[in-house]
């Protein structure tokens, strides 16, 4: 499995979190699920993110994505947008590495958790039974590309090539 995310796209979560330093930064994956290279596995194409509001009691070492964000988006997702793949947060000053407090919080098999560490370091991962890190997590390859997605019509036809 395998999560793809645009340059500019994972440039600006960055950017956000680094913005937000010392406190946790925190918004929505939007994406969808794609075919992987021979349909080996599924892969998650995220095509927008959704900065949110961290209305964590500590946001200094905790995150809660504001839940008007999360509201909107799910209602937006049943009018024809984007499905919410997952979110993402930053570990201002630790590892891109999910705590098990985040393992605690990890209830929705399924979902993409993206962490932004200390240096800009952002690793991918996917939760599910049995995951290697605290039972909860799998690390999953972040594939970046350089581009913004192409239109709709034309994303069924570029998987595997988009970057040449
Ligand atoms: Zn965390």
């Amino acid at each position: 499995m395998a999560v793809r995310i645009s340059r500019p796209l994972l440039d600006a979560i960055v950017a956000q979190a680094r913005a937000a330093d010392p406190l946790e930064c925190c918004g929505l994956l939007l994406g969808r699920p794609v075919p992987g290279p021979e349909h080996a596995a599924l892969e998650i194409e995220i095509v927008e993110r959704r900065a949110a509001a961290n209305v964590a009691a500590h946001p200094d070492r905790r995150f809660e994505v504001d839940p008007a964000v999360l509201i909107a988006a799910h209602r937006a997702a049943r009018q024809g947008g984007s499905a919410i793949m997952g979110h993402y947060h930053s570990h201002p000053g630790g590892e891109a590495i999910p705590s098990v407090v985040d393992a605690e919080m990890a209830r929705a098999e399924g979902e993409i958790w993206l962490l932004v560490g200390k240096a800009g370091v952002v690793r991918a991962w996917h939760v599910e039974r049995g995951g290697a890190l605290h039972g909860v997590f799998e690390p999953v390859e972040l594939v970046v590309s350089p581009h913004a997605r192409l239109a709709p019509a034309d994303a069924g036809r570029h998987e595997g090539s988009a970057i040449a």
